[in-house]
């Protein structure tokens, strides 16, 4: 009777298994999307590409569950490389964990792979936006939108730093929007031991909004990231990249140019190869911030707008500054006068959503082989798919409670 009883067991487990495996393949379809398949659930259906980046591409979808359209971005091999795998977990652990208006959302994580030897692609699902801010850029704001949106970018900066996270590479491909106003940043930057540079694919890196401690390779602090506020602020007005280099040299000569050579006490914090070299560049005056972004740059047809343009200004001049202990800080920038307008301490402090903490040790510091990080991230994925079945969208990710152990 045991026997049997275990036999029968047996088959039900593999009857079980079959129809599951067979469900799951039935589940997805398969659709080219410019040089890429698509391999998706059903449920998302109308695929059409809305962009890419270094990891691949993103494509609008409907999803007929939610029945809204949302954002399904593709990362091919995830694992490939140290530097495409730590990307793509650390943006997975992070997206599982950080939640505020300002910084995309997760809605669904899956691979159309069953078994962790067939694991090759990782897609994200998130709430879909209408356009990066490379194409707010081109157009006129007036003060107000201007405003809205660095007071928007500034909060989702607030609620990264209170996580543990500082950026360092805020750029306006990575930050999106909707026609609404509505502001999203898109990623989580750069990794503290981040290969910069080593990136295996065709895509160019894009360095023109990263700060002067970033490129001097010097310590940095958080308002490292209001740098990046600055460079994007400065080309909503001027329409143009303000400092446009073609490598960490030329882009150095455009910051120095145009603010000037910095202080001796900010060169006694650089070591001392690099400090040899920017003494050695030609020294520059700079030119005053009237002189940078004139009025002509501003809507400045009425009182209101002229003090407006001045206080546009006054900001610019006080993030963009070479020596970031004399660069205002993110809880300034969010007093300030052309800013604090729009301020909204549930938005500002994000109270009813504190931000778990993440140590750099359980993300940052890894170092995994490919197999390993292959695994890593196909458990994340798994354990995306075992909580959302029991209804838990958000919370600690399973790995770092394991790291933590
Ligand atoms: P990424 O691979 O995350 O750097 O995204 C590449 C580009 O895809 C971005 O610059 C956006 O233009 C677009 N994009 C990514 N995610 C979204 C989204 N959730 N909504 C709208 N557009 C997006």
């Amino acid at each position: 009777i045991k026997e049997s009883l275990f036999g029968c067991l047996v088959l039900a487990f593999l009857q079980g298994f079959t129809m599951n495996r067979n469900k799951r393949e039935k589940e997805y379809y398969s659709i080219d999307v410019g040089d890429s398949t698509f391999t998706v659930l059903k449920r998302y259906q109308n695929l059409r590409p809305i962009g890419s980046g270094a990891q691949g591409i993103v494509c609008s979808a409907y999803d007929h569950n939610l029945e809204r359209n949302v954002a399904i971005k593709k990362l091919s091999r995830p694992f490939q490389n140290q530097t495409h795998a730590k990307r793509a977990y650390r943006e997975l652990v992070l997206m599982k964990c950080v939640n505020h208006k300002n910084i995309i959302g997760l809605l669904n994580v899956f691979t159309p792979q069953k078994t962790l030897e067939e694991f090759q692609d990782v897609y994200l699902v998130m709430e879909l936006m209408d356009a990066n801010l490379c194409q707010v850029i081109q157009m006129e704001l007036d003060h107000e939108r201007l405003s809205y949106l660095l007071y928007q970018m500034l909060c989702g900066i607030k609620h990264l730093h209170a996580a543990g996270i500082i950026h360092r590479d805020l750029k306006p491909s990575n930050i999106v929007v909707k026609s609404d106003c509505t502001l999203k940043i898109l990623d989580f930057g750069l990794a503290r031991t981040a290969a910069t540079g080593l990136l295996m694919t065709p895509y160019v890196v894009t360095r023109y909004y990263r700060a002067p401690e970033v490129i001097l390779g010097m310590g940095y602090q958080a308002n490292v990231d209001i740098w990046a506020v600055g460079c994007i602020m400065a080309e909503m007005v001027r329409h143009k990249i303000l400092f446009p280099g073609r490598d960490y040299i030329d882009q150095w000569n455009k910051v120095i140019e145009q603010l000037g050579t910095p202080s001796q006490d900010f060169l006694m914090k650089l070591n001392q190869s690099v400090r040899t070299y920017v003494e050695n560049r030609p020294r520059y005056a700079g030119y005053s911030f009237e002189k940078l972004f004139p009025d002509v740059l501003f809507p400045a047809d009425s009182d209101h707008n002229k003090l407006k343009a001045s206080q546009a200004r006054d900001l610019l001049s006080k993030m963009l500054v070479i020596d970031a202990s004399k660069r205002i800080s993110v809880d300034e920038a969010l007093q300030h006068p052309y800013i604090n307008v729009w301020y909204d301490p549930t938005e500002v402090e994000a109270v009813s959503n504190p931000p778990p903490m993440i140590t750099d040790k359980q993300l940052d510091e890894r170092e995994h082989t490919v197999e390993e990080w292959k695994e890593l991230i196909y458990k994340e994925v798994l354990d995306w798919e075992e909580r959302t079945k029991n209804g838990v969208i958000r919370g600690q990710p399973a790995s770092i409670a394991q790291v933590q152990q």
